[in-house]
């Protein structure tokens, strides 16, 4: 099975590629992510030292927060990137990703958060707010 993915936004103007495993999918349903992405994050992660991100210049980061900051493309607007400061790993949505991803769903985070439209049905863990053991992947 090869470790290595690759992913674009939905114009193709940002791509990356990422070597090695990749950390389980998390459901962030905090106010942040859903008003930014319109529902709610659905993301991976990798080491910087992992990932190979083409197109930078077409990519515009939205510091929401003073812990963490937002990628998309700023031509068609795709989320993409979740970064936290001070740390050397990157969250990656897990639908910009090419198929077969390989992925999957790990846990839901920020529940306490969630929109009121829907319900959380699928049997994964629930954290009200962080998961106790978000680890990156390969880590
Ligand atoms: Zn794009
Ligand atoms: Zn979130």
């Amino acid at each position: 099975m090869d470790d290595n993915h690759s992913g674009s936004c939905l114009c193709g103007a940002v791509r990356f590629r990422t070597k090695g495993p990749l950390r389980g999918v998390i459901y962030c349903h905090c106010s942040q992510c859903r008003k930014q992405s319109g529902h709610f994050y659905a993301a991976t992660n990798v080491a910087d030292a992992d990932i190979v991100i083409e197109g930078m210049e077409n990519l515009t980061w939205y510091e929401a927060s003073d812990f963490a900051k937002r990628g998309f493309c700023k031509t068609c607007g795709s989320v993409l990137f979740w970064k936290p400061k001070g740390d050397a790993y990157i969250s990656v949505m897990a639908g910009s990703f090419e198929e077969p991803s390989g992925l999957q769903g790990e846990c839901h985070i920020f529940v306490g958060d969630k929109g009121d439209y829907y319900s959380i049905e699928d049997g994964l863990p629930q954290f009200e707010k962080s998961a106790p053991s978000i680890k990156v992947a390969g880590g």
